[in-house]
């Protein structure tokens, strides 16, 4: 099969020859029918997180076909069509696990990190991490969903009894979310690179009440707010324009250092909270929802070989809405 590998940070995905991996226990073999990019597999090639092994193939946005079943496996058949998300593995054993926080799972698995992911033609999934999805639709419009939308809908899990939301950062994961918000009936504002026209003319098409620069400040303060975008700066910036009571939810797995900021912003018991990966639960949250109202993902394509130059429209901010690999 074909893969685009990671074997080293800062340097260029390499196209290669494998053989197509065998399902261990546990484990089915997936026919990738598209593949989503996310932030995250940008941050692991430029090094701002380091996977615990190399070469990696990265990936986490998983839409395919299950080809073939390991041992043991009885919950999936041949042919089904599944995604495969963030959340690889967990040990079901420690602490948080045994307390249903498996997203906080000591020696959790996750998919492009520590397993191989989705950046090929063919990957393998633990049976039990692996969720059904529609046989209609198209595999790159549902790629999307399976980190934007799922991590993203555990984030918005944290403001969804607000009725007023700020998106700050309006890319792959805020467009999915506020079509969800906007089917729950709240308003949302959408806040965006200072000057990214392009991007507050997407939100207001994504039925934002207002956009702007992360630097200004909205109509009415907000309720509650989800920074996406990996900027640590922004959460003063948020803060300011939060009510009373509000809660800020950091949904990123990276950020910029967080400066200094005076206490009055945090005062009269406004939250920030942060949110690491996801649960099952979170995700089939999503999954029942989605296909409801039904979320449509704006998504640019790629062919797997481009890989690399996918990764760099992400890098600049290009992209609108999503960025899927076709293999
Ligand atoms: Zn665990
Ligand atoms: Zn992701």
């Amino acid at each position: 099969m074909r893969a685009m590998v990671l074997h080293q940070a800062k340097k260029p995905l390499v196209l290669e020859d494998r053989p197509v991996p065998s399902p261990g226990d546990g484990q089915v073999l997936i026919r990738v029918e598209a593949s989503g990019v996310c932030r995250t597999d940008l941050h692991i090639a430029d090094g701002e997180l380091s996977p615990p092994r190399l070469p990696l193939v990265l990936g986490h946005q998983i839409v395919g076909r299950v080809e073939a079943l390991g041992p043991g496996v009885s919950s999936r058949r041949v042919g089904e069509r599944v995604g495969v998300g963030w959340l690889g593995w967990t040990c079901g054993e420690c602490k948080h696990c045994r307390r249903g926080e498996e997203n906080l799972c000591v020696n959790a698995q996750f998919t492009g990190f520590h397993l191989d992911g989705g950046f090929a033609e063919y990957t393998v999934a633990f049976a039990d991490y692996t969720y059904p999805l529609p046989e209609g639709g198209e595999a790159v419009d549902m790629a999307p969903w399976m980190c934007a939308g799922l991590t993203g809908f555990r984030s918005y899990r944290f403001v969804r009894d607000k009725s007023l939301i700020g998106f700050y950062g309006f890319g792959s994961a805020a467009h999915l979310i506020a079509q969800v918000a906007r089917f729950e009936g709240k308003r949302f504002y959408a806040f965006v690179r200072p000057g990214d026209e392009a991007a507050k003319a997407f939100a207001m098409q994504m039925g934002a009440e207002w956009a702007g620069d992360s630097t200004q400040a909205p109509p009415e303060p907000m309720e509650g707010a989800i920074i996406f975008a990996p900027v640590g700066d922004l959460i003063p910036q948020a803060l300011s324009h939060l009510e009373p009571g509000g809660t800020l939810v950091l949904g990123g797995i990276y950020m910029s250092p967080v400066p200094q900021m005076p206490y009055a912003l945090l005062w009269r018991e406004r939250t920030i909270r942060s949110v690491a990966n996801l649960t099952r639960e979170d995700a089939r949250g999503f999954l029942q929802l989605a296909p409801k109202i039904p979320v449509r993902a704006q998504v640019e394509t790629y062919p797997l070989e481009a890989a690399n130059e996918a990764l760099e429209a992400l890098r600049r901010g290009r992209a609108q809405g999503s960025i899927v690999l076709v293999p």
